[in-house]
């Protein structure tokens, strides 16, 4: 269902204005220009037909800058709120800042553009695509364009006595089975490392899986492999994580830790 008119205006008041859904676009701008005009991080936009905006108050207080060839943005002349971008190279569309809106539109910010252009010091977390180039909305290959750390740890290896109660045991634990032969098996992690379990003799008691994990939530698991019963150790907190120890099938202690990633898509 399309919203509504919706009202906005500028930080005095003495620009007033109404739009009309359905808007065409929004993305977030990280361009110079925009950064710049609005001393911000990034602006965020949402484009319109001509049509649908009525300038309801205040159209003789609104001042323009020519801010490139084809692009003009309007502001308040008494309080300097950037409002409003038309560009000659989109007749009858104009761009309007979403800040300036009194109430939500019809679609959600679907994009970055600019992001090459971005500050050094934004810091975006969210997994919204990333554009730039030429053009601003071109696909950035390369770190600006992936989400994700470029690397990650391919395989990790484990000896155990029986491969396949060990790929029971891991399974249990949160990973998935990929291949269970009956002299290896091979399970998959959050991250796309592959843990390969091959025949091998059980490891000295007390002797450190080479490995640990990390999981969403210590509690709930703690619980789920007390359930299990994989016996876990009571939970307990060092410097950086809350944790436990299991005893692997290859009787190895594993460290099963709260996870202290960054916050971001990994
Ligand atoms: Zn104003
Ligand atoms: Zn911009």
């Amino acid at each position: 269902m399309t919203p509504a008119a919706v009202s906005g205006a500028c930080l005095c008041g003495a620009v007033r204005f109404r739009v009309e859904p359905p808007t065409l676009f929004c993305v977030h701008c990280h361009c110079s220009m925009c950064r710049r005009n609005h001393g911000a991080a990034f602006v965020t936009w949402f484009g319109i037909a001509r049509e649908r905006l009525r300038i309801e108050a205040g159209a003789d207080a609104l001042r323009q800058h020519r801010s490139s060839l084809h692009g003009q943005r309007s502001f308040c002349g008494e309080c300097g709120s950037s409002l409003f971008c038309e560009s000659s190279e989109r007749p009858g569309h104009v761009d309007i800042v979403l800040a300036s809106l009194a109430g939500p539109i019809d679609r959600a910010p679907a994009a970055h553009v600019y992001f090459d252009s971005r500050a050094a010091w934004t810091d975006v977390r969210d997994d919204l695509p990333r554009l730039g180039g030429a053009s601003g909305m071109d696909a950035l290959a390369g770190a600006d364009g992936e989400i994700r750390p470029g690397a990650w740890v391919g395989h990790v290896a484990l000896a155990a006595p029986d491969p396949l109660a060990a790929a029971g045991f891991f399974e249990t634990l949160g990973m998935r089975v990929l291949e269970r032969q009956p002299d290896f098996a091979l399970l998959e992690l959050r991250g796309g490392t592959h843990l390969l379990l091959f025949p091998g003799a059980a490891a000295a008691a007390r002797t450190p899986a080479p490995f640990d994990l990390m999981l969403d939530d210590l509690d709930a698991a703690h619980a789920r492999f007390t359930a299990a019963a994989l016996s876990p150790s009571p939970i307990f907190e060092d410097r950086h994580h809350r944790a436990f120890t299991l005893t692997t099938p290859s009787g190895h202690v594993l460290s099963v830790l709260s996870s202290h990633a960054s916050g971001r898509p990994v």
